[in-house]
């Protein structure tokens, strides 16, 4: 193979690093980080994946973060099964077309079929709002906030991608239901900015928050709103997260009803029962997926310390079968004594201190797999009373105090927090662009860029301009990666924040595409 990167070991083993440039062959490329570092096995079922405990971690990282976020507004934790009965999934018709083609269904147990076929949840909308509907009987029982971490079932015949796109995947599927809209919709938005921050604060990932046009929102919902990521290297938006405002459409569908708490009447009549306003929304593990494709290098991955299982691996080096065993015992006992305070710090920190293996081949194994900081430790650093420190985000190296050594290990990891946060955030400004004039919107495409037009939000004009936009200009060496059927353009978000220096002028502006009024600025783009 070209370009393979070996380090002899001291037992001869071999280091297999990562075979593919990312600018040259992402799909590979992507392939190889997700697997060589330990973060995911293929499995034999395709479109399923092992997560490995190196992927394990940072999803329980957003997990405990997310929880903790959502406990404090009000939402409780849940488990609803994961069979979902045909006559429930089928109650809301926009909904069960939007999932049907996907849905995954149980037929037999043992040798006999199942009398009533069961289907795996694709999500729990209609497992769950069965039992809000009998349990939601008076205002009193409203706002009715649950969430579970689970896994979902969706059989997509679109070429599967590790983390990307699962034919199984985890998230997490939180569903409300308010007396009111105005309730529903400030949640819509509360959640969506959790989002954001799970992206930007954890994985250090810029997205931009959004609604959905009509023709991208979710089946059966009454708008969706959205974070949007991008990978630069294919140039491709990615629906990061959504979050969903419901209206009355489910609770009119499963009878969720309750007293008008204005009482009766003035005449003594019942006034008619009102209908919850509901939502739904959902983070999975694509999440990780987009870490990867976004940090990630030629040496492999590269993990946002805030989420990564090991923050800091501590190396000893300049130790040698010539060395003397009062230098050995003075490296071990430094090593031990800075894990102790970095542990007492909060940070989770490693030694390697396999005798087996030369530093070199250390040096690669925790590059490989994005380790935020190596800490090197050798017996002039003893004398020195000193370490050095490399950051795996930019390579650049720093001598630390060992008499501060915690917090200014802390505080590394948090400018290579930021840093990865800004960095990724500055490509992903350059590479957005302002187009008013068709010519303009695939090159611009082609260029690897997502593109902000006028638009009119037709979804007529939405169709058009995934089909003006197909195949044109894509290198056929990308078309066979990915074999997508077309990568035309889809719109990716209505941005919540318009640009505040091109504003749209209500019968001036018109639309990129149609040439009719255009709405509102909105972004499109190819997309995973
Ligand atoms: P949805 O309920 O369809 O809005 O899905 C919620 C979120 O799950 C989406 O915003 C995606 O980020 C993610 N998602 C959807 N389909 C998949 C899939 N096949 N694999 C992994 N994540 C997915
Ligand atoms: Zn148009």
């Amino acid at each position: 193979p070209k370009a393979k990167k070996e380090a002899s070991s001291s037992t001869g083993a071999i280091q297999i690093g990562i075979e593919y440039k990312k600018d040259v062959d992402f799909a590979k490329w992507y392939q190889q980080v997700v697997t060589r570092s330990e973060m995911l096995e293929y499995y034999d079922v395709s479109g399923c994946y092992i997560l490995r405990p190196w992927s394990y971690k940072v999803w329980q990282e957003i997990q405990t973060w997310f929880t903790n976020e959502i406990e404090e507004l009000g939402v409780e934790g849940v488990y609803f099964p994961m069979f979902v009965p045909a006559k429930n999934l089928e109650k809301e018709k926009d909904h069960v077309e939007g999932f049907a083609a996907e849905v995954a269904w149980v037929t037999r147990a043992g040798s006999s079929d199942l009398e009533e076929p069961l289907a795996v949840r694709p999500t729990s909308e209609t497992v769950m709002y069965p039992y809000y509907a009998k349990w939601v009987r008076s205002h009193r029982d409203l706002p009715l906030r649950l969430n579970q971490w689970c896994n979902v079932v969706r059989w997509e015949f679109k070429n599967p991608q590790p983390f990307l796109r699962t034919r199984e995947f985890l998230w997490q599927e939180g569903h409300t239901a308010f007396a009111t809209k105005e309730e529903a919709d400030k949640e819509v938005y509360q959640i969506l900015d959790l989002y954001r921050q799970v992206y930007e604060d954890l994985l250090a990932v810029p997205v931009i928050k959004g609604v959905k046009s009509e023709k991208e929102k979710f089946a059966g919902g009454l708008y969706t709103t959205t974070v949007e990521g991008y990978v630069p290297t294919t140039g491709r938006g990615i629906q990061a997260a959504t979050s969903h405002g419901l209206g009355q459409n489910f609770a009119k569908m499963f009878g969720m009803t309750f007293e008008d708490p204005q009482g009766p009447l003035p005449n003594g009549e019942a006034r008619p029962a009102l209908h919850a306003w509901q939502n739904s929304w959902g983070l999975s593990t694509r999440s990780l997926g987009v870490m990867v494709m976004v940090h990630g290098d030629d040496k492999g991955l590269v993990l946002p310390p805030r989420v990564a299982a090991v923050q800091v691996i501590v190396i000893p080096c300049g130790i040698n079968t010539k060395s003397s065993e009062e230098d050995r015992i003075a490296v071990d006992e430094r090593i031990a004594d800075i894990l102790k305070q970095l542990k007492k710090a909060g940070i989770r920190a490693r030694v390697d201190d396999r005798s087996t293996y030369s530093v070199g081949y250390k040096f690669n194994h925790w590059e490989l797999r994005g380790v935020p900081l190596r800490l090197e430790v050798g017996p002039k650093d003893v004398k020195n009373n000193q370490a050095l420190a490399a950051r795996r985000d930019n390579g650049e190296k720093v001598t630390v105090k060992h008499e501060t050594i915690a917090e200014d290990v802390k505080d590394l990891l948090d400018t290579v927090q930021r840093d990865m946060f800004n960095r990724a955030k500055e490509t992903r400004d350059a590479n957005l662009v302002y187009v008013e004039d068709w010519k303009d919107f695939v090159p611009a495409l082609d260029d690897k860029k997502i593109v902000m037009i006028p638009w009119c939000e037709e979804p007529a004009c939405e169709d058009e301009i995934k089909d003006k936009s197909a195949r044109t200009g894509l290198a056929t060496a990308e078309l066979q990666d990915d074999k997508a059927p077309s990568m035309g353009a889809k719109s990716l978000c209505i941005p919540l924040e318009q640009p505040q220096d091109k504003p749209i002028v209500a019968g001036v502006t018109k639309c990129a595409s149609c040439g009719k009024d255009a709405k509102r600025w909105t972004l499109f783009g190819r997309s995973y």
